[in-house]
């Protein structure tokens, strides 16, 4: 999946490492071997990625990690607030959430683009909106589908004027 990450990031308390260890640890598992291979690859860099895409990555680099493993990980990772979870139109995706600032997404329908931006004034919407409706707001998912520049560059042919 092409990714455009842009966004620096943020300094937390505790590695991911530290994180998903006491997490396990209150629902009486471990970080087993092939789950902290896992997690190391994972936070070796911020991109948006899919279970097959990981497996398939794991593989190359001669990592033994069963496919059964990566996806009860990648579940267990959301639950502990380490990765976020992104739906997109065909498929699922993952990236970091723990260690990475907020932000929100264009994905493009047709080449799977997914690039990241940070708006203040959809944070400022959020928050009004949660005041007329006395909630308390944590988090947001907004997504603007459609078709990336490069796509409608390359879908829409010359136009006449152009060519005159
Ligand atoms: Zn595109
Ligand atoms: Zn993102």
């Amino acid at each position: 999946m092409a990714n455009q990450t842009p966004l620096g990031p943020v300094q937390e308390s505790s590695t991911p490492e530290v994180k998903f260890r006491e997490f396990l640890e209150i629902r009486g598992e471990k970080l087993t071997e092939p789950r902290r291979v896992l997690l190391r690859h994972i936070f070796d860099s911020h991109k948006h990625f899919d279970a097959d895409e990981l497996v398939a990555e794991l593989h190359a680099n001669d990592r033994k990690v069963s496919r059964s493993t990566v996806y009860r990980t990648l579940r267990l990772l959301v639950e502990a607030g380490l990765l976020r979870e992104l739906r997109l139109t065909n498929r699922t995706a993952y990236e970091h959430d723990y260690g990475y600032p907020s932000h929100d997404h264009l994905h493009c329908t047709e080449c799977n683009r997914v690039v990241e931006f940070i708006n203040d004034d959809i944070v400022k919407i959020r928050e009004a909106v949660s005041l007329q409706n006395g909630f308390r707001a944590e988090g947001h998912r907004f997504m603007i589908t459609g078709i990336c520049a490069a796509c409608s560059r390359a879908r829409s042919p010359r136009r006449r004027l152009d060519l005159i």
